[in-house]
């Protein structure tokens, strides 16, 4: 196992009670050293006893060949490692001084395509307010166009190999606000911590990458 290089719970970049009053601090604790470790460390249990291989993967290239793990194993590391990358990406688009609106070319395409930022968050809370049980809400680029979809559990988009750029955390565990209770109250408080300059990354990065998998030419590189 000289290769097996153990996924790593990451530090938040924030403080535990930086969120607050949207997310307490008790709340954020559990759910970072509590909720997201558990999955770093299952994920880690269920890769030691598998191809090596598959160690050597970061975790949205390994969510994405979810298919090369052996069949009585892939559920674990598919809600494991669906646990760790969606988390991971949660932390980095929230921020204490998150919320307002999106700018640049994701704020250009929200108007686009869902009319007005206004309309895209009623879509949200909406498709939310829909979702039966545990599970997130994605934002994706999916040929060309942003798309807003639920999936159950910790099911990642990478698993169709979407790439996400923005996800909320619909699980029971994530969001404490009172007193604006269930899902109201998870969609209020993650539109005031949203850090829409880092979605615009993820958008951006999507855009490049996109851009790169359609241009097979040596010139357009
Ligand atoms: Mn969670």
């Amino acid at each position: 196992m000289a290769n097996f290089e153990a996924h790593t719970l990451p530090e938040l970049p924030y403080d535990y009670s930086a969120l607050e009053p949207w997310i307490d601090a008790r709340a954020l604790e559990m759910h970072h050293g509590r909720v997201h470790r558990a999955h770093v460390d299952g994920l880690n249990a269920v890769l030691a006893r598998l191809d090596p291989y598959l160690s050597t993967l970061p975790v949205e290239d390994l969510l994405k060949e979810i298919d090369r793990v052996p069949e009585d194993s892939r559920s674990t590391v598919r809600n494991h490692g669906g646990g760790h990358a969606n988390h991971r990406l949660l932390w980095s688009t929230l921020s204490p001084a998150g919320g307002g609106k999106p700018s640049g070319l994701l704020a250009e395409a929200i108007d686009e395509q869902f009319g007005s930022f206004e309309t895209f968050k009623a879509r949200i809370a909406h498709i939310a307010g829909n979702l039966f049980g545990s599970g997130w809400l994605w934002l994706t680029l999916t040929r060309g166009k942003l798309v807003t979809y639920t999936l159950p559990n910790e099911d990642s988009p990478l698993l169709v190999g979407e790439r996400p750029l923005l996800g909320l955390d619909l699980w029971e565990h994530a969001w404490t606000r009172s007193p604006t209770e269930g899902r109201d109250g998870q969609l209020e408080a993650f539109w005031n911590l949203v850090d829409w300059e880092e979605v615009g990354n993820h958008y951006q990065a999507a855009r490049d990458a996109a851009a790169k998998r359609q241009c097979q030419q040596p010139q357009c590189a």
